[in-house]
């Protein structure tokens, strides 16, 4: 090649690559100034609106949630500024963002963005219905015989009495909160699917899905799967409970009833191993021996457990979540605690949610300090509620003495066992219901409710029972689309405590075992979401998300 012609080459490269560097660079700072921009607009509502929903959960009066409702209007409103979403579509379709830390915040900011571009006055519609229902729920106390009861007391009365008559009462008792909100959420079913048409998805379980990450293909693949491996050995335990339950209760076998299995939706373990857990912690502070565990790992939990909200008052809300009031240290956990397995494992679970929020990589980006999926934190907080009912948790925890751990270790097993079958039976349900109903909300909803329940759960429906029985389920109206992430929390916290297990920990309980704080910290908290949740569980534990860690401890 002549001289004259190698320069001519040379030159066009350069300017070939000086062009597309600086178009790289070009996009990457207009990509860095909307972040700036988005920041620090969203990181003060944020975090009111976070406040507000926890004041509101607190006091459940109406000012509170009317407060809540409007902060968490204003934080959405953030996602439906057109320009905005322009300005990222604009950006990402240019292909030229190269930085791995802004990719994954352009695909994240895109994702909420792009739920958000609906009428303004769509989502404070939607905003303004939960709120109203959610009011209802919180409001709502069973009653019973005249006297108005707790939740905590219906399953009190549903795990101890032998009644099948008190034992339907309580049952249908809970479930008349079914039709004061039933009409309220089929309206709310069809608005949300109304955004997620008019956002190009063809209902809002396919959008849900597929903004946070996931593949509505690929889930039900997962649970196809999974109801495939835990059919057989279901049915068999299921005959197990029936004649547990019907000579406990003194009636045949066909004449059980979803009020026998002593819980409202038979969606934990029926006790029928004589291994009561309960009484294990009648005299314990499940709130103390959490805090002593996690500080034994590494993971210290002061900090949380002084900002929470820990017992039962009037008007709470009485189920439990944690919260991440603003990404740099403020994490809390609201719960109602009593000194039983329940509440061990729930405060165990909250706080796993708590250490997953609160060990976050300062350093990272604001979109980025979060899980990488949300099943993914549940999946640690899965991983550490377990603990409550593992007898070798229990003795190193000094709970119990080596030879009453050694006792029930079988049984206990078999209990943990039955409960993950269980489990993941009702989110079958669950699963398959929501994708149903938000393809056509328009069916006979109770009719499919019954239809699941009887072909996952093995359950028989009550005669001639037509009640939206459907809608008792908080999750359903006030946390659409996510049930399903619990059993992938759960199929990952095997997985996890596999890899833990093998390679991290020495004990089986993790009890003391700073390095497994150590190797959580580093791993899944700090990572946050910075990668993919697939390529952070690989990166994690070797594997990309499989069930056959959870099947292998809980099927076989
Ligand atoms: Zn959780």
């Amino acid at each position: 090649m002549k001289r004259t012609a190698l320069i001519i080459v040379t030159v066009v490269t350069i300017s070939i690559i000086w062009s597309c560097t600086s178009k790289q660079e070009k996009m990457e700072n207009r990509l860095k100034a909307f972040i700036s921009a988005f920041e620090a607009r969203s990181i003060p509502l944020y975090r009111e609106n976070a406040l507000a929903s926890w004041n509101a959960n607190i006091s459940g009066t109406n000012e509170d949630f009317a407060k809540s409702e409007k902060a968490s209007f204003e934080y959405a409103r953030i996602f439906t500024d057109s320009i905005a979403f322009a300005e990222l579509k604009e950006i990402k379709e240019s292909q030229s963002v190269q930085d791995p830390l802004l990719l994954r915040q352009l695909e994240l900011l895109y994702n909420a963005y792009l739920g958000g571009q609906v009428d303004p006055g769509l989502i404070a519609e939607q905003i303004r219905m939960e709120t109203e229902i959610s009011k209802k729920y919180a409001n709502f106390r069973v009653d019973l015989n005249g006297k108005q009861i707790s939740d905590n007391e219906v399953e009190g009365i549903l795990k101890n009495s032998t009644s099948s008559a008190e034992l339907q009462k309580a049952w249908e008792g809970s479930k008349m909160i079914g039709p004061v909100v039933a009409a309220d959420v089929i309206t709310l079913v069809k608005h949300r699917n109304k955004i997620a048409q008019k956002t190009g998805f063809s209902n809002y379980h396919e959008m849900s899905l597929k903004l946070s990450g996931q593949d509505p293909a690929e889930v039900t693949q997962i649970f196809d799967e999974l109801d495939n491996l835990t059919r057989d050995n279901f049915r068999q335990l299921k005959g197990e409970i029936d004649s547990y339950f019907a000579n406990r209760y003194k009636i045949a076998v066909s004449d059980m009833r979803p009020w026998h299995y002593q819980n409202r939706y038979f969606q934990e373990a029926p006790e029928i191993y004589s291994v009561d857990f309960d009484k294990y912690y009648e005299k314990q502070d499940p709130v103390k021996l959490a805090s002593a565990y996690y500080n034994g790992i590494g993971l210290n939990v002061d900090a949380i457990l002084a900002k929470s909200d820990l017992y039962e008052k009037p008007g709470k809300n009485q189920h439990a979540f944690s919260t991440d009031i603003d990404r740099s240290g403020d994490v809390r956990t609201l719960d109602n605690i009593r000194p039983d397995s329940y509440w061990m494992n729930t405060i165990l679970h909250e706080l796993g949610h708590g250490v997953y929020s609160y060990y976050n990589d300062m350093t990272l980006p604001f979109s980025l300090r979060d899980a990488a999926h949300a099943f993914t934190t549940e999946a640690i907080a899965n991983m550490f509620g377990r603990f409550a009912t593992n007898p070798k948790w229990m003795t190193d925890m000094n709970i119990i003495a080596k030879e009453e751990s050694e006792k029930i270790s079988d049984v206990s097993r078999k209990a943990l066992r039955l409960q993950m079958l269980v489990f993941s039976r009702w989110a079958q349900v669950m699963y398959r219901f929501e994708k149903s109903m938000y393809e056509n909300p328009d069916q006979n909803l109770n009719q499919l409710w019954w239809d699941m329940v009887e072909k996952y759960q093995m359950l028989a429906r009550p005669q001639e029972r037509d009640m939206p029985d459907w809608a008792t389920k908080i999750h359903i109206a006030l946390y659409p689309c996510y049930y399903h992430n619990y059993l992938l929390g759960e199929l990952l916290a095997s997985q996890i405590s596999s890899y833990i297990t093998t390679n991290v920990s020495k004990s089986e309980s993790f009890v003391g075992e700073k390095a497994v704080g150590d190797y959580l910290r580093e791993k899944i908290f700090m990572p946050g979401a910075r990668y993919k949740w697939n390529d952070m569980i690989e990166k994690a534990t070797g594997e990309k998300l499989t069930a056959k860690y959870y099947a292998k401890q809980f099927v076989q």
